[in-house]
């Protein structure tokens, strides 16, 4: 992992630096924060694949929530993207967090002074100790969809702030939440008089559409359903005064998403005196923040001269250092497809366009033949064992789940300030990678 190259500063956000600094193992250099200090030609693994991070663009996100969204409170959603410097900078920023076990409150709680009011448990079906340990940690917001909840939330924190989590539509999102959680509408009454029948207090609604949500449309007819479970409220004897939109806003068609969402709760939600509107946005956070660079490890081709890039079918297989059971576990668990592109090829970062193409596929490196990252892409003809790949758009979903099996370390993360082009960073990293292995 290059930990000392030199990138020049471009302080396109100095206010972060110090937001971020304060942790013992993180030290900026040049605009890197490097947040291990062990040098690189220690490690066994020295071609090993790594994230680089790019901060500045997890707070430009931020922006443009404040933006668009100034009147919804961000809770974001760690179980996308737990990593540490992640967290510090949104605790920084004044987020508040949706965790969804006891790991991840700790976590956020662990991050410094950060109110346990800051979080919201919006896992609805949670173990009776994970209550009970909400309640010793003092978080107190939590989604239920179910009776069964109300009856250990009673036992084990009946001074919880329950929010009652309602199904809506997520047929237009790449993850769809519903087969497993939400509370049809025709339920909610029955569930709010149990809650009132168990002395709890019910403070409001939450919904999420899915995650990955392609038609923003959805919301709209989520906050309408929302408003109805508001009014059911009010017939049980409530007074809800918290909205919470969930999540699944995609980077694209985020303003679209924002604008329905205000259109929707300025229309059903005509008077917000008193209430407080929260999301739980996680991959609009994170996705374009890391990218991933990997290091072709192994190549299968045929002997002699590879053949033009005239087939559709793949005729050289690249295996590279990261894979489904790693990083790429996305294409499996959050239906994403990547799109390679050559970092360095011959120990150079300038790959000309005019370089002839082959139709490839890219491989993990572990032993199961699941471990496809790519079936088909074109890449230069001249790519070979030791150049390096980059995938971009991994923030989310990624090193949350990656795993180690057949022994294979989760990529390393490397974190920068922002400020130059992405081909500038690409270029000084692959420079140094190249050099180093
Ligand atoms: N909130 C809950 C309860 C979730 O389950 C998820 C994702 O699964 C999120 C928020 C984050 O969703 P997204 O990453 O689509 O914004």
């Amino acid at each position: 992992i290059p930990h000392d190259v030199l990138i020049p500063d471009l302080p396109l956000f100095p206010h972060l630096p110090p937001l971020l600094s304060g942790h013992p193992d993180l030290h900026l250099r040049n605009g890197i924060l490097a947040a291990d200090s062990s040098p690189a030609s220690h490690d066994p693994d020295s071609e090993r694949a790594f994230f680089v991070a790019d901060l500045s663009q997890v707070y430009r996100q931020h922006l443009r929530w404040q933006s668009c969204l100034p009147q919804i409170q961000p809770f974001y959603a760690v179980k996308c993207n737990p990593d540490p410097y992640v967290l510090r900078l949104l605790a920084a920023l004044g987020t508040g967090f949706d965790c969804a076990s006891n790991g991840e409150i700790s976590q956020v709680l662990d991050i410094g002074p950060v109110d346990p009011a800051r979080i919201i448990f919006a896992n609805p079906c949670k173990a009776v100790s994970f209550v009970r340990n909400a309640a010793k940690m003092g978080v107190d917001m939590m989604t239920f969809d179910n009776a069964d909840e109300l009856y250990k939330i009673a036992r084990a924190h009946p001074r919880a702030k329950l929010v009652v989590r309602i199904l809506t539509d997520d047929t237009k999102s790449l993850c769809q939440l519903g087969i497993k959680f939400g509370a049809p509408l025709a339920t909610v009454p029955g569930l709010l008089a149990k809650a009132k029948e168990l002395s709890l207090t019910v403070v409001g609604v939450s919904f999420h559409v899915g995650s990955g949500c392609y038609d923003p449309s959805v919301y709209t007819d989520a906050i309408m359903r929302a408003r109805a479970a508001f009014d059911m409220g009010t017939d049980a004897g409530y007074r809800f005064s918290l909205l919470d939109v969930g999540g699944g806003f995609e980077d694209a068609l985020f303003e679209q998403a924002a604008s329905c969402l205000t259109d929707a709760i300025d229309t059903y939600f005509p008077d917000q005196s008193g209430m407080k509107i929260l999301a739980e946005p996680g991959r609009f956070y994170v996705s374009k923040a890391f990218s991933l660079a990997t290091n072709i490890i192994a190549r299968r081709a045929p002997l002699g001269e590879t053949p033009a890039g005239s087939s559709d079918q793949p005729s050289v297989m690249y295996y590279i250092n990261d894979g489904v059971y790693g990083a790429f576990n996305c294409i499996l668990f959050d239906h994403q497809t990547v799109h390679p592109y050559v970092l360095s090829m011959g120990g150079s970062f300038h790959v000309p366009a005019t370089e002839p193409l082959h139709t490839s596929s890219v491989w993990g490196p572990t032993c199961d033949s699941i471990d496809c990252v790519c079936p088909t892409t074109q890449l230069p003809r001249a790519l070979r064992v030791g150049d390096w790949l980059g995938f971009d758009n991994m923030g989310a979903y990624t090193m949350c789940a990656a795993s180690q099996f057949n022994g294979f370390q989760v990529s390393k993360v490397l974190y920068t300030l922002g400020g130059f082009k992405a081909s500038e960073v690409w270029g000084v990293l692959a420079k140094f990678a190249a050099e180093h292995v």
